[in-house]
């Protein structure tokens, strides 16, 4: 039943890494795709460099810029996108988005170096699976 379902996931938590649990980079949502989709965390690249992360855009922010003003993307306030190796343990991952600097990390081959990002993690690709299920968004 989901008592022993939740205990038996917090218990793998440890041993489970973020690669396992990330979205792979192919299905990462960058800006381009911003009115199409629905998310409220998008990754930001350098314009000439896809795999540059440079931080990421809290849509909620967008309200905040005026279109009158023609704000360059550029010019946008971006919030830190931390970065996590792919062996990092969900556990670990999860302490820090509980920190509550960033809730989304870059999942990356050698973070601080020169790797090749593979990925998102989300606080919530961590609660499912915690829970062992989809959370449905609303
Ligand atoms: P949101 O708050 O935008 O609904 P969540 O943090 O709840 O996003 O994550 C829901 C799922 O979508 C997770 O699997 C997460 O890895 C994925 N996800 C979140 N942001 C993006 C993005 N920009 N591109 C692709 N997948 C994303």
């Amino acid at each position: 039943d989901d008592e022993v379902t939740i205990i038996a996931s917090v218990l793998d938590l440890k041993e489970k890494a973020v690669s396992a649990v990330m979205t792979p980079l192919e299905d990462v949502f960058t800006l381009k795709d911003i009115l199409r989709a629905g998310y409220s965390r998008i990754p930001v690249y350098r314009h000439d460099d896809a795999h540059n992360f440079i931080g990421m855009l809290l849509v909620k922010r967008l309200i905040t810029y005026d279109p009158a003003d023609h704000t360059p993307v550029r010019q946008f306030t971006l919030n830190s996108l931390p970065e996590a190796a792919p062996n990092t343990s969900c556990l670990d991952i999860l302490n820090f988005f509980q920190e509550g600097r960033s809730h989304m990390a870059i999942v990356t081959s050698k973070p601080g170096g020169f790797g090749d990002p593979v990925g998102v993690i989300t606080l919530e690709d961590v609660i499912e699976e915690l829970l062992g299920e989809e959370i449905v968004d609303e």
